[in-house]
């Protein structure tokens, strides 16, 4: 399979960008150009706009139980194209081919949950003051719904909001990155054939910030979703806010991970170390600060070192390669820069901390010790295949430290002792927590963070509600 021209979606059509624009799509193992991209124009919009309010008419009247079966029956195309799919992903973002399958296959058990799950979307009534009353609380959806998604999970930051607007009957305009877009058009070509009327689900790409500003203060859309950093986050959530629509953020992180003297630590490299380099480094939930107590450090220091020096970096189309290139080139001037740094200010690079080669964007797995509170990769969310390991002299400090950052995304704890995991369950300032295992977000958990992390919940009953809006009537018989 080539890569593909990758088309816009509007009105069920499969089609180029009025004026025919495009943007170009690098592989980012090699730096060459692979495709285009369809780059809508505010014509393009205005279609997809006029679409999806009729849309959102023809789903909101379909029965929860008929989205559902629509939905399922999008999860098995998806699954039955889950080797092409994952191979498109791989080319355009650099993960490992492996890695890209289970983001596949993951999006269609999250697809699967969220159509059960919108099956048990339930109101309420309410018990009245005079017998001849009726009290309900209806929970009906928002409305049409503006998405903004990023690179480093093409389908899996797309399908958590597409499934949350389609489970409650909410149609919705996807604008996938730029960066990467046939994966994404992919898992939205799984609901088109699986029969999702025109103007539910409509695709764009093109000017991120030109989009969003015609987008969010559109008086058709109702509602705001947006993955991606904290600054930009603040933007698209100030301008959500001057036109008074709901939204949700799922911002930067810059995850803790507490290492207690009690840990196992054999079993705490082997949940943490896999994960710190997975889609290498590049998944707002990575375990970026690490802070262990001195008495295991030097354990889990050798040993994070050891799994290190077993990384094969390469082309995410090679089945020997565990870690691929970075997505674009600005994590590759980021990593550089973080590292530099950091040894300026006295750190050591005991792995890594150089690029890899010329072509491509592959940078070294990288664990920098000792690095200072105040230098640059404990303080900016790395994004990149760098741990950042630092001593703590007890559970205190290093509570102190987690909850120094504006971030609250994920944490991550590894303890023996149910008094020490107690205390982190009740200080922690995070929005998930994962204690003595790696991070498991399946779709029946909210996912979401606290602070400048951001708000809302893209996982369990939660995600739902965030397309819900109530609504109260009371009924006098008279
Ligand atoms: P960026 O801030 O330029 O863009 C982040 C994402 O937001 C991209 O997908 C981009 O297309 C989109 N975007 C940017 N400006 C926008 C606008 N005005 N309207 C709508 N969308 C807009 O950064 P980047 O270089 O792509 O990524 C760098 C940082 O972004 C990372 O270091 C990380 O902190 C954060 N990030 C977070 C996630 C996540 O899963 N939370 C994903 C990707 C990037």
């Amino acid at each position: 399979m080539t890569y593909p021209n990758v088309q816009l979606l509007i009105d069920n059509q499969w089609r180029a960008a009025r004026g025919d624009a495009t943007l170009v799509v690098h592989n980012p193992a090699t730096g060459e150009a692979i495709g285009t991209v369809a780059r809508a124009s505010i014509a393009d919009l205005d279609d997809a706009l006029a679409s999806a309010a009729r849309g959102f008419e023809v789903w909101r009247n379909t029965p929860a139980i008929e989205r559902a079966k629509l939905m399922r029956a999008a999860a098995q195309l998806l699954r039955e194209r889950c080797d092409a799919t994952a191979r498109l992903m791989t080319l355009e973002q650099g993960k490992p081919l492996a890695e890209a399958k289970m983001e596949v296959m993951m999006a269609c058990d999250i697809i699967e949950w969220f159509a059960d799950e919108g099956r048990r979307v339930y109101g309420r009534l309410v018990s009245p003051r005079a017998m001849n009353v009726q009290q309900m609380v209806m929970k009906e959806p928002v409305g049409p719904v503006a998405a903004f998604t990023p690179w480093n999970f093409p389908i899996n930051q797309v399908v958590r909001k597409m499934c949350g607007a389609l489970a409650t009957g909410c149609s919705i305009i996807v604008k996938a990155a730029e960066e990467t877009p046939a994966s994404p058009a992919e898992l939205v070509r799984a609901f088109v054939d699986a029969g999702i009327p025109a103007g539910v689900v409509s695709l764009v790409y093109g000017d991120p910030a030109e989009i969003s500003n015609y987008l969010i203060p559109h008086p058709v859309i109702r509602k705001i979703t947006f993955t991606g950093s904290t600054p930009v986050g603040k933007q698209l959530a100030a301008l959500a806010g001057a036109h008074m629509k709901r939204a949700t953020m799922e911002l930067g992180g810059h995850a803790p991970v507490i290492v207690a003297a009690d840990a196992n630590v054999a079993h705490a490299l082997k949940m943490i170390a896999g994960a710190k380099f997975r889609n290498a480094g590049q998944v707002c939930i990575s375990p970026t600060r690490f802070l262990v107590e001195e008495a295991v450090r030097e354990e889990f220091v050798a040993g994070f070192l050891h799994y290190v020096s077993g990384l094969k970096v390469g082309s995410g189309l090679e089945a020997t390669t565990s870690m691929g290139p970075l997505a674009n080139p600005r994590r590759l001037a980021a990593m550089q820069q973080l590292t530099a740094d950091a040894v300026a200010r006295g750190a050591t690079v005991a792995a890594g901390g150089e690029r890899i080669g010329t072509s491509g964007n592959f940078f070294a797995p990288t664990v920098l010790l000792d690095a200072p509170l105040d230098s640059s990769v404990f303080n900016h969310e790395p994004f990149g295949p760098m741990a950042a390991i630092r001593s703590v002299k007890n559970i205190d400090e290093a509570i102190a430290e987690a909850n120094r950052l504006p971030f609250g995304l994920s944490a991550y704890a590894f303890t023996s002792s149910i008094k020490t995991a107690h205390q982190l369950t009740a200080r922690l300032q995070t929005g998930m927590l994962w204690i003595n295992q790696q991070a498991a977000p399946w779709a029946e958990l909210p996912f979401g963070g606290v602070k400048d992390s951001g708000y809302g919940s893209e996982g369990g009953p939660e995600a739902l509600e965030a397309y819900l809006v109530t609504k109260t009537v009371a009924m006098t018989s008279v």
